[in-house]
This record gives C-alpha cells, sequence and structure tokens, in this order.
C-alpha cells in the first residue's frame, strides 16, 4: 500500500513518522483521561443524542499561549456532520485537526461560535454525558496493566464475557486473543505480554464496539502493519462505523477516501470541504495532495510548499 508522506517532508526537514504520529496519539489520549478544568453549568442536563448530528457553527478558540502571531488556533471552523456520516480531517501537521476535536469533548471551550449536537449546545450539557456519548480509537492505543477482558470492557462496567466475546469477534481480535496463553485472561499492558500495535487497536476498536458511543473519533497514525492485518483493522472499523457519526483524523488520504465528507485543514481554517471527488475536481491542495500520494507528481506545486512554508 502507498503510505502518504506529508509535504513537510520534501521541505528539507527530518520527520521521524513514528515519534510524530505517537506523540499525536498521546496528546489525544492524555487529554481523554485529564480531568477537565472547565466548569460545568449547575442547570446542566445531559446531552440526549438521537440521530448524532453535529455541528460547528463559526468556532474560533485559541490556547492561551497564543503562537504569538495573533491568529487563533481554529478561527472561522464551519461544517455540518449528518448523524452517522464519515467526516475526515485532513491537513499538515500543526494545522489543528486535533484542536477541533478537543473542542468537540469540551477539553477547552470555544472563545467564539457554538457546537452543537443534535441541536444542543454542547456547552450546555453535562461534561460526564458528553464525554460518554464520545468513543476514541488510535492506532497507538494504550492498554493498561490488566487482562485483556479487562480491556475491553473498561468504560463499559456490565459487560457480560458473551458481549466481551461479541465485541472482540466484530473487532476481528478474536482468533488472536484465543491463541494467547490464557486467553481472555492473559495480562496484558505494560508489563504483560507483548501485543503487535495491529492488536492492540483491535482490542481498542473492540473496547468501542462494547461501549457503543454515538459518536466516534478516530486517530489513525502511521504505524506499519502488514497488509492482512490492515484490511482486519479496515473491516473491523467500518462495522464500527456504520451507522455512527464518525470523525477521522487521518494521516494517509487512502482511509479516508470514501468519507462522506473531507474537511481541509490549514492554519486553523477550512480550505476546502467536500467529497474527495468534489475535491478533486476543485484540483487545491487536497488534489494535489492526492496526486504525490498516489505517485502521479514528485512533489507538491511550488504554490502549495510556499503557503505552508510561509
Ligand atoms: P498533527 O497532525 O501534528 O497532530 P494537528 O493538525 O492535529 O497536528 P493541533 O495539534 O491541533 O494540530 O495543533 C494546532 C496548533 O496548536 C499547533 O500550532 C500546536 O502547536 C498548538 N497547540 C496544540 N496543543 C496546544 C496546547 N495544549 N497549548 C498551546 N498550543 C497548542
Amino acid at each position: 500500500t502507498q503510505r502518504f508522506i506529508w509535504p513537510m517532508a520534501q521541505f528539507g526537514q527530518i520527520i521521524n513518522m513514528y515519534q510524530r504520529a505517537r506523540a499525536s496519539a498521546e496528546r489525544i489520549f492524555g487529554l481523554m483521561d485529564e480531568p477537565s478544568r472547565l466548569n460545568q453549568d449547575p442547570d446542566a442536563e445531559d446531552l440526549a443524542v438521537s440521530a448524532g448530528h453535529v455541528e460547528y457553527d463559526d468556532v474560533t478558540f485559541g490556547y492561551e499561549s497564543e503562537r504569538g502571531d495573533g491568529n487563533p488556533t481554529v478561527e472561522d471552523v464551519n461544517f455540518d456532520v449528518p448523524g452517522g456520516d464519515t467526516v475526515a480531517l485532513v491537513g499538515p501537521t500543526g494545522a489543528g485537526k486535533s484542536t477541533v476535536l478537543k473542542l468537540l469533548l469540551r477539553m477547552y471551550d470555544v472563545d467564539d461560535g457554538e457546537i452543537r449536537i443534535d441541536g444542543q449546545d454542547i456547552d450546555s450539557v453535562t461534561l460526564s454525558s458528553l464525554r460518554r456519548s464520545i468513543g476514541y480509537v488510535s492506532q497507538n492505543s494504550y492498554l493498561f496493566y490488566g487482562t485483556v477482558k479487562e480491556n475491553i470492557a473498561y468504560g463499559t462496567f456490565d459487560a457480560t464475557d458473551e458481549e466481551i466475546v461479541e465485541a472482540a469477534k466484530a473487532a476481528e481480535a478474536h482468533e488472536f486473543i484465543r491463541n494467547l496463553p490464557d486467553g481472555y485472561d492473559t495480562m496484558a499492558g505494560e508489563r504483560g505480554v507483548k501485543l503487535s500495535g495491529g492488536q492492540r487497536q483491535r482490542i481498542t476498536i473492540a473496547r468501542a464496539i462494547l461501549k457503543d458511543p454515538e459518536i466516534l473519533v478516530l486517530d489513525e497514525a502511521t504505524s506499519d502493519v502488514d497488509t492482512e492485518t490492515e484490511m482486519l483493522i479496515q473491516r473491523s472499523l467500518d462495522r464500527l462505523t456504520t451507522d455512527r457519526t464518525t470523525f477521522a483524523i487521518a494521516h494517509r488520504l487512502s482511509s479516508i477516501k470514501d468519507a462522506d465528507q473531507i474537511v481541509v485543514l490549514e492554519d486553523g481554517q477550512v480550505r476546502e470541504r467536500g467529497t474527495h471527488d468534489d475535491l478533486i475536481e476543485e484540483n487545491g491542495l487536497y488534489a494535489n495532495l492526492w496526486a504525490v500520494q498516489a505517485g502521479e507528481i514528485d512533489e507538491l506545486p511550488q504554490e502549495f510548499i510556499e503557503r505552508a512554508t510561509q
């Protein structure tokens, strides 16, 4: 399969893809565990998700330690994800992809604009109900020291053994788990049995299938898995994302080609938005990134390189 390399590599910078992917995954994962410093409205009600329709309405946000150039990290971002659709966030490193999703999880409050889930401003609902409704899967997934079974059931307190096995089967993980020394009771995590990146990812997918959240956040990383594992992961992800509103941060364009909507971020702003075919037709940044990945051209045209290095 084609591996996508961000144009940065062409700017002469040496980038360790693995380290970058890892750092980015850890940033997101860290934030999932981080207790929020936000105050909750005492009158907040639980979020009630029906269709899973998510709207970003003129969202602007800047970290307190702003970049120094006066521009917010995320600026006037608008997009609309109908319930059950998959939206892919694409863009160079630092474009604001992770930040856009941190705002959905309410790790930070927006400075301006509003994010709504089925019409409810996420600022006005309880944090616990918001986080319960959103599942998170990454390729550099963290497993804690505990059995495989406990790792799958993490976050779902009342899961039965049958439900755990069902989830593992749907995640294409059952076969390899069965072959572990103690099957589902094998200890995993730091001091446990060594699992490959692809195996860890399928355990997290099983966890998400069991949790059954209405909204899903996928952070694709660039770890190397063989073609068969990649196929298994893709198949289990397809099961997981069907009929579920999904946000995917993609580092490889081939994996998000079929997304209902692709949002191209650059410098905190939405530059392009549409389906793969729309964006190819538009012949802008996405189309050129795609052409590089597909090997149709060797490098990005000068205009894009100049823009990205400004
Ligand atoms: P990558 O593909 O490398 O993960 P990204 O598109 O997800 O990048 P973000 O992680 O959202 O980009 O970062 C957007 C900008 O915000 C960057 O300039 C980054 O340095 C900055 N940033 C991210 N997290 C913080 C933070 N906690 N405090 C201050 N600035 C931050």
